[in-house]
């Protein structure tokens, strides 16, 4: 998600919500708000019906109440107004030794559980949101400035850090990390490992190395998605 953007969402006219809505359950997609046009209904009923999510089983993010000859009127959830996607850093790399997201654009290029220093040189270049985490996202990920590795900062006390003792996330920005519904063009399956805490790329585990020991492992991951070019 560019920097900046709102949570992405349906404009339609009240009378063709209701089909919209069903097409999209019918598709398994539940997490899309709804901004809709009915006119004439006049600016205090248009703001009850966002704030109490008159727009049916999906989120009513705003609400058309008026076309004028120049503009049109309408009322918008001050939430979803005011939540915008964080800004984002370049520089990250997939490490093809560990299998593990690193910062690749320091002098240093870490600590490879794998030995010698992470490998970045068939990546992509991935960047991540950091900041306030958009709608979707899980925040709270951090960058070990010991292994230069991407870990998942709440359980940096639990961690494992391939350059010795835990990973230390204190010189970290809070970058958030997309989940679930992962945004198009990004790449998914990026798995949490439960042993070191540490991200990496799930399709490789087999070919992974876990600064734990072993391969990285990880069952009960959400499925991350990355933005790359
Ligand atoms: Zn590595
Ligand atoms: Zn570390
Ligand atoms: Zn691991």
């Amino acid at each position: 998600m560019r920097r900046g953007q709102r949570w992405p969402g349906i404009y339609c006219s009240q009378s063709t919500a209701g089909s919209v809505q069903s097409a999209l359950g019918s598709a398994g997609i539940s997490n899309v708000p709804f901004w809709i046009a009915e006119w004439g209904i006049g600016e205090a009923q248009a703001q009850s019906n966002v704030a109490d999510g008159s727009g049916g089983g999906y989120p009513t993010i705003g609400w058309q109440y008026q076309n004028g000859t120049y503009v049109d009127y309408d009322v918008f959830s001050v939430p979803w107004l005011t939540t915008v996607s964080g800004p984002a850093q370049l520089g990250w790399n997939w490490c093809d030794k560990c299998q593990g997201m690193f910062y690749g654009w320091n002098a240093s290029q870490g600590v490879c559980p794998d030995g010698g220093a992470h490998g970045g040189s068939k990546s992509y270049d991935y960047s991540m949101t950091y900041g306030t985490a958009p709608s979707g996202y899980q925040g709270s990920w951090q960058w070990c400035g010991k292994c230069q590795g991407l870990f998942y900062g709440p359980q940096q006390s639990s961690s494992v850090c391939p350059a010795g003792g835990r990973h230390d996330g204190s010189g970290s920005y809070s970058y958030a990390v997309a989940h679930g519904t992962i945004p198009s063009g990004d790449q998914a399956r990026w798995n949490w490992c439960r042993k070191c805490h540490g991200m990496f790329y799930g399709p490789n585990d087999s070919n992974s190395r876990c600064p734990a020991g072993s391969t990285h492992n990880g069952t009960g991951s959400y499925d991350y998605g990355m933005t790359h070019r």
